[in-house]
């Protein structure tokens, strides 16, 4: 079973009260896009075997979106963070570089 800490209430969350947002940190098109970037920001997203950013909310509980930093594979969970934010936070990003160097 998928268990997600909450960054925000702290709450070790298992996957039925969370919902699945997609992937995060996907750069946003606006109207002066070309329609190709804007087609893919619409409906092209990663399928990774392997370590995946994604976008979770904690739906039966505080009700915010979290981001996740995850092992779809394993599902291994590297850390949980905020979603005000535009990258993994520096300790969450170091356990990523040590997994992927194994
Ligand atoms: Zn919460």
């Amino acid at each position: 079973m998928l268990i997600l800490t909450c960054p925000y209430c702290g709450i070790d969350a298992d996957e039925t009260e969370l919902a699945p947002g997609g992937e995060a940190h996907l750069k946003r098109e606006g109207p002066d896009s070309s329609d190709d970037a804007f087609e893919a920001y619409l409906f092209a997203r990663d399928n990774v075997r392997g370590i995946h950013l994604e976008r979770w909310r904690h739906a039966y509980g505080c009700g915010k979106w979290f981001l996740a930093a995850r092992d779809t594979a394993t599902l291994e969970v590297l850390g949980t963070y905020s979603a005000q934010t535009s990258e993994p936070p520096a300790e969450i990003r170091t356990r990523i570089q040590e997994r992927q160097a194994r």
